[in-house]
């Protein structure tokens, strides 16, 4: 490992963590048949881990944000690339993020989601970074609050870097 990076939560506690939050969502979709949609591509790792400890009959998805505008923070205008194949209306969604920062990105895409006539809607993050929200936002399923540090690994990058480290760990 770069001796930049220190880790901040160990594969251990993720472990610890991803095995609660899919007690919690088992017990409130067991008979739902719940549409998961992960936000590539900081999810990726994360919704693996998760959908493998479901055992209820559920559907996944995959959409893409992305922000424009200039420089590292969002800025609330997003794009969304790429075309859900699911069906949205009448489902029960689970939006699954990797980190909620100021929460603007995500708040577009629930308010979109949420357009398209789903049965309900609920989100579920990794990480939350709390001390930097913009926007309200109810974070139905969360695995850790985080403190406002540049985190990667566990499917998290910086410039495409250390998405494959098994750590979340941030950058000094
Ligand atoms: P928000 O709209 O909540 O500010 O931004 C959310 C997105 O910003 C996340 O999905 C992630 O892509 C990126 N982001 C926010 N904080 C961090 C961080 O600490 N590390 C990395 N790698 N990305 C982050």
């Amino acid at each position: 490992m770069p001796k930049l990076l220190k880790v901040l939560i160990s594969h251990v506690e993720i472990d610890k963590a991803v095995e609660r939050l899919a007690s919690e969502i088992t017990r409130d979709y067991r008979r739902k048949n719940p549409l998961l949609i992960g936000i590539l591509k900081g999810s990726f790792v994360f919704m693996a881990d998760l959908v493998r400890r479901l055992d209820m009959p559920l559907e996944v998805d995959f959409i893409r944000l992305s922000s424009y505008g200039s420089g590292t923070e969002s800025c609330g205008k997003i794009r969304i690339s790429g075309k859900l194949n699911s069906q949205v209306e009448g489902r029960h969604v689970i939006v699954v993020e990797d980190i909620i920062d100021t929460g603007l990105t995500t708040s577009y895409y629930l308010r979109y989601i949420r357009g398209r006539k789903p049965a309900s809607v609920a989100l579920c993050a990794l990480a939350d970074k709390p001390s930097r929200r913009k926007t309200h936002i109810k974070i139905d399923y969360r695995g850790f609050k985080v403190p406002d540090k540049f985190i990667v690994g566990y499917g998290i990058d910086f410039n495409e870097r250390y998405r494959n480290l098994p750590d979340i760990c941030y950058i000094e």
